[in-house]
């Protein structure tokens, strides 16, 4: 079967058709692969290159695998070296117990289709997560058969619609770790979510000289908002600048917070450096001045498990289309008292208790803060995506995505004049680098031509890749069900556009 890809090209789909195979979340226990499979991680003498030189297979020496912290206030006036060696750490000759990468992949149909008569290999996951089809057949089943609104009307199909919109919001609250779904706002996206919170406890707190610290990791979506609501209560931003491996300093931003400080704006993961910061830490010291904390966790729900109630956040925001779910769906958590003292930020259906010309009253959170119909299917496929995940040993998935993280970081520091950046201890599979020579976007091109999908340019992130010096640079970032094969594939592409 053959369809347009709109990209031009002519594409061969593979098994669109949900393949007839356990699935490895749900009700099928995951299988375990008694002392085998180097599928999921072969030795690295054994990952297949092509052409290129077989790295040796000793571990990367933990000075290469994350450089020294430097200096504090550190902006890179000189470009810091990519490693001169490294081989591929070796990863281990069999997958963590309770994972199994290759049952999860058969959930997933694209990553059996090909694009540019190449296999697809999926390393755009920083931009968005291919779909299992567990939330395709969600949200064709609320189309196809399920379609209601929700929350009001009396019939049985409204009453059907409300329970799957509730248990999505039970999904997240279990996600994240709060036992109290009127935390939990449906909002658009991430970003949706920060304009929210910007817009109503920002409008609401935030007065002349208060400070909001943002961290200089920051997607646009957390930087920005608060750069509008900051310009109308003339409070002011300050960064919280970054160390050469990416970590945020610690110590600037301990000077830093002080009586002024209403709000910290930090990212849980970052999209271009990959970064862990400390959040919990962070937070905790943050509280010691009376400032409330927004953690964006864009990047981090698909990576490892979150718990919004260990970190003591105020607030803590998702995206569904990074964590597998559809796109136009995420979250907004917020501590109860917080939601509750929110002015509602947009007026209209469902965000009321009664109107007037006279006196409007609101509903209680959380669908005060929900004005308008949501949006239902997406929920659908949210629940579905997060029961899926629930259904995944996530230990197991995260320890493999180390794992794998470590195989690349190491693989790519194989490829002459490459310079990655972002080496921060612990950090997630977002890989961002330059060749030398190379420029981003036709580096993308070219490996889009192989079947391999990264992404290039500035990742929404522009003062992140400013503190490196840098405007564009080309990112492949991984997710739970990436292979060993796929970085070799990428890393052998890089090698022979090198060699060329
Ligand atoms: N924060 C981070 C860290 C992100 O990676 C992204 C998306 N790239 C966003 C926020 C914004 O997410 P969305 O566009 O889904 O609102």
């Amino acid at each position: 079967m053959t369809t347009p890809d709109g990209l031009g090209h002519t594409v061969r789909v593979g098994q669109l058709a949900a393949p007839p195979v356990e699935s490895a979340a749900g009700a099928a226990a995951p299988r375990a692969v008694p002392g085998a499979a180097p599928s999921t991680a072969p030795t690295a003498g054994a990952s297949g290159l092509g052409g290129v030189p077989q790295p040796p297979s000793s571990p990367v020496p933990a000075a290469l695998a994350h450089a020294a912290a430097g200096p504090r206030y550190w902006l890179a006036q000189q470009p810091v070296e990519a490693p001169a060696v490294a081989a591929p750490t070796t990863p281990p000759s069999t997958p963590p117990s309770g994972f199994n990468v290759e049952a999860v992949r058969r959930d997933f149909p694209q990553l059996h289709r090909e694009v540019n008569g190449r296999p697809l290999v999926w390393l755009d996951n920083g931009a968005t997560t291919l779909k299992p089809r567990q939330v395709v057949e969600a949200v064709a089943e609320h189309y196809s058969m399920g379609t209601s609104n929700v929350h009001r009307g009396a019939h049985s199909l409204a009453k059907q619609a409300t329970q799957v919109y509730e248990e999505g919001r039970q999904a997240a609250a279990d996600l994240l770790g709060t036992q109290d779904q009127g935390e939990i706002v449906f909002v658009r996206g991430t970003t949706e979510a920060v304009n929210l919170v910007a817009q109503s406890w920002g409008r609401a707190n935030l007065g002349v000289g208060d400070e909001i610290l943002v961290s200089a990791a920051e997607h646009h979506s957390n930087l920005v908002p608060w750069q509008l609501i900051a310009a109308e209560r003339r409070a002011r931003i300050r960064p919280i600048p970054l160390l050469p491996d990416g970590q945020l300093d610690q110590d600037a931003y301990r000077d830093l917070l002080g009586s002024r400080t209403k709000l910290v704006a930090l990212t849980h993961a970052s999209n271009v450096l990959g970064t862990v910061p400390p959040v919990a830490e962070m937070t905790a010291l943050a509280h010691r001045y009376g400032a409330k904390v927004l953690i964006d966790g864009a990047q981090a729900v698909s990576h490892f498990p979150v718990d919004v109630t260990a970190l003591d956040a105020d607030f803590y925001a998702f995206s569904g289309h990074k964590i597998f779910a559809p796109t136009g769906i995420g979250v907004l958590f917020g501590k109860r008292e917080l939601l509750e003292a929110m002015p509602p930020w947009q007026g209209g259906g469902n965000m009321i208790d009664s109107v007037s010309f006279t006196e409007t009253t609101y509903a209680p959170i959380p669908h005060r803060l929900e004005a308008g119909t949501g949006h239902i299917a997406g929920v659908a496929g949210l629940r579905a995506a997060l029961h899926y995940l629930a259904g995944l040993d996530r230990a197991a998935a995260t320890a493999y995505e180390e794992q794998l993280t470590n195989y690349a970081m190491a693989a790519l520091a194989t490829v002459p004049g490459l310079r990655l950046i972002g080496q921060a201890p612990g950090k997630i599979g977002a890989l961002t680098f330059l060749v030398a020579g190379t420029d981003p976007i036709a580096l993308a091109g070219a490996l889009d031509q192989q079947g391999i999908a990264v992404r290039a340019g500035h990742h929404c992130a522009q003062p992140a890749l400013a503190s490196f010096g840098l405007q564009s640079a080309v990112r492949a970032s991984l997710a739970l069900y990436n292979t060993v094969q796929d970085v070799d594939a990428l890393v052998a592409a890089l090698h022979e556009l090198q060699s060329q």
